[in-house]
């Protein structure tokens, strides 16, 4: 079976001599407070929960994790054949016009270099690689 809960102590290290401390979260919002050996006084921040989640050995994805990379995985060859996002486009042309380049000539670079990225990169543009696109549009400006 699985564990229902885990119990943690906050450790803690005196700035002057260097010793630790262990307390429970009863001790730590309750006293709030450890007078060290050396004299020190040490204020503990109150603490409301430790948030820990145990890593099982040879689970590495569960049912809800697979699901979700199969769902992924789909939205990504859907997206192989789409045409670049109007939005993009409309990004990458206004940089390359703010380079140099006329806005006819943008637009058909953006379209050409869209088609080496889908070739070679077997995958759309999207918000998370939007970025990556536009360096990859930087490298293949001039082709
Ligand atoms: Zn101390």
């Amino acid at each position: 079976m699985r564990p229902k809960s885990v119990e943690v102590h906050p450790v803690y290290k005196c700035n002057e001599c260097g010793s630790r401390h262990c307390e429970s979260l009863d001790y730590v919002n309750r006293i709030g407070k450890i007078i060290c050996g050396c004299g020190n006084l040490i204020t503990l921040d109150p603490i409301q929960t430790f948030k820990i989640s145990p890593v099982y050995k040879n689970l590495a994805t569960t049912k809800d994790e697979k699901k979700q990379s199969i769902h992924n995985i789909q939205i990504n060859t859907s997206k192989n054949s789409k045409p670049l996002k109007k939005e993009y486009s409309e990004k990458c042309v206004s940089l390359l016009v703010s380079l140099g380049w006329k806005k006819r000539e943008s637009k058909k670079i953006v379209s050409q270099v869209f088609n080496l990225w889908k070739r070679e990169m077997k995958l759309g543009v999207n918000s998370r690689n939007f970025e990556e696109f536009i360096s990859y549009l930087m490298r293949n400006q001039k082709c």
